[in-house]
């Protein structure tokens, strides 16, 4: 890997995303070697993924270089590496460039989509989770509209545009709402001899409210919002499975549908070597302690969306979210570079800074620890929030100067097919 060796310890950290990124800060400039080995070479703003896939920013304006953010340490390595293999007997991680020891290992690895086991789900939807993805994701709407077009035959155009969104999550929402935006001021724009009109939107989630993991005043409110914009709200309604073309539910419900969009769960993005059942505790994330050592372990820590620490607050651990990955990381790093010098380490407690949530041009939804508001108000600080946990300066101004210009002139204008994408029906 073409690491130096070192009298200082070596920490290596996996994953170059919210927690790993605000850890690697934490330790710059110390007597440490830093090694950070992420499968992208750029950090990914996962929140505003929906506004890629839907063509209101450019995939550069969310992504941001690692090396960049490491440039001015001298103690820090990055290598583009995906980690295949722990081995915490031999302290060394294993990748596909290579092997290196550690003193110190951070998993900050995040999550991936959970399908619960369903293959054929797995096989046909679509994910957001990375640009990639995402990427794909804008070209099949597009497409789906291009062939639609071309189409004679009434339910394979209407299954063309037609458009399920399963999990009714922060990603769901905004994602449905950001559809319903495009239904209403581009495509009849783009396709005047398309009857528009007939695009639908659902929205399916399996509980009895949308947005479930924020107060029932924001959930009801944000409802309101997608059934304003003209989204199909199911509730109580389970997606059981989807082989590409039809989607059955446990009710009598069912889609037929060229495009199911997956967001109803993740799951810990562990790696072989601790991914045995004894360290995983439910949606497969690592037990850590207050320290965020993992369990069983003093010399291998996890934070992030990977790691789950309860407090009395959060017996279920901290939600999978940004803040808990920024805090936790940074906290990580306070404290190994306590532990560097001998001192006790101190233990971890969240500041829930509350979550937040888009519908759609001034329709947002805020629940802060004391109060919550809704709307015109909420929607601004929605925007002001997300700018500021942007990296980077110019991420900042393209990412603004698109929503200004987005706002006055009702557009999406990355509505591109960069990268056709080749939707196969696949059994599984
Ligand atoms: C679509 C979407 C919308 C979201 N919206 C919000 C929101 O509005 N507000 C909010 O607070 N949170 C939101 N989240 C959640 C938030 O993004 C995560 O909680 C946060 O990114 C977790 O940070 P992390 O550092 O733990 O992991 P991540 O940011 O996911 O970073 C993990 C990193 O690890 C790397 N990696 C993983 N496995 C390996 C491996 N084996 N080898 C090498 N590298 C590896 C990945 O490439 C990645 O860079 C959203 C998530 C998604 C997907």
């Amino acid at each position: 890997m073409n690491i130096p060796l070192t009298s200082n310890p070596r920490v290596i950290i996996i994953g170059g995303g919210f927690a790993g990124l605000s850890l690697a800060k934490k330790l710059a400039k110390q007597e440490l070697q830093v090694v950070l080995l992420d499968k992208h070479n750029y950090h990914t703003f996962q929140p505003l993924l929906y506004q890629v896939s839907t063509g209101g920013l450019e995939p550069d304006s969310i992504a941001y270089p690692i090396r960049k953010v490491l440039k001015d340490y001298t103690n820090f390595f990055f290598r583009l590496a995906n980690v295949e293999e722990i081995v915490p007997k031999e302290k060394k991680v294993i990748t596909d460039i290579g092997v290196l020891k550690y003193d110190y290992l951070v998993l900050a690895t995040g999550s991936r989509t959970n399908f619960f086991g369903n293959a054929s789900i797995k096989a046909n939807s679509m994910v957001m989770k990375t640009i990639p993805q995402s990427l794909n994701l804008r070209s099949l709407i597009l497409q789906n509209f291009e062939k639609a077009l071309l189409k004679s035959d009434l339910n394979e155009r209407n299954a063309l545009m037609n458009f399920v969104i399963v999990g009714a999550g922060p990603t769901g929402v905004e994602l449905a709402g950001a559809l319903a935006e495009i239904k209403k001021g581009i495509l009849p724009k783009d396709y005047p001899d398309l009857d528009i009109r007939q695009m639908q939107i659902n929205l399916v989630q399996a509980s009895d409210r949308v947005l479930p993991a924020m107060s029932e005043v924001s959930s009801k409110k944000a409802e309101h919002f997608l059934e304003k914009l003209g989204v199909n709200v199911w509730k109580d309604v389970r997606v059981l499975d989807y082989d590409g073309e039809m989607a059955t539910t446990e009710t009598d419900v069912y889609f037929n549908t060229a495009t199911l969009i997956w967001t109803a769960g993740v799951k810990g993005a562990t790696i072989k070597g601790v991914d045995d059942k004894k360290f995983l505790i439910s949606g497969n994330r690592l037990k850590v302690n207050r320290f965020n050592q993992v369990e069983g372990f003093e010399d291998i820590f996890a934070v992030g969306d990977i790691a789950l620490m309860t407090e009395e607050k959060f017996p279920k651990g901290h939600p999978m979210m940004a803040q808990p990955a920024i805090q936790q990381g940074k906290h990580l790093g306070d404290n190994l570079l306590r532990l560097m010098n001998n001192k006790k380490m101190r233990p971890f407690k969240y500041r829930d800074k509350g979550s937040m949530a888009t519908i759609g041009r001034n329709k947002a939804v805020v629940d802060l620890p004391k109060f919550k508001f809704q709307g015109v108000f909420a929607w601004y600080v929605w925007m002001f929030v997300h700018l500021f946990f942007l990296i980077g300066f110019r991420n900042r101004v393209i990412v603004f100067v698109n929503w200004v210009y987005n706002y006055i002139r009702f557009d999406r204008e990355a509505r591109l097919i960069i990268r056709p994408y080749v939707k196969k029906v696949k059994n599984a």
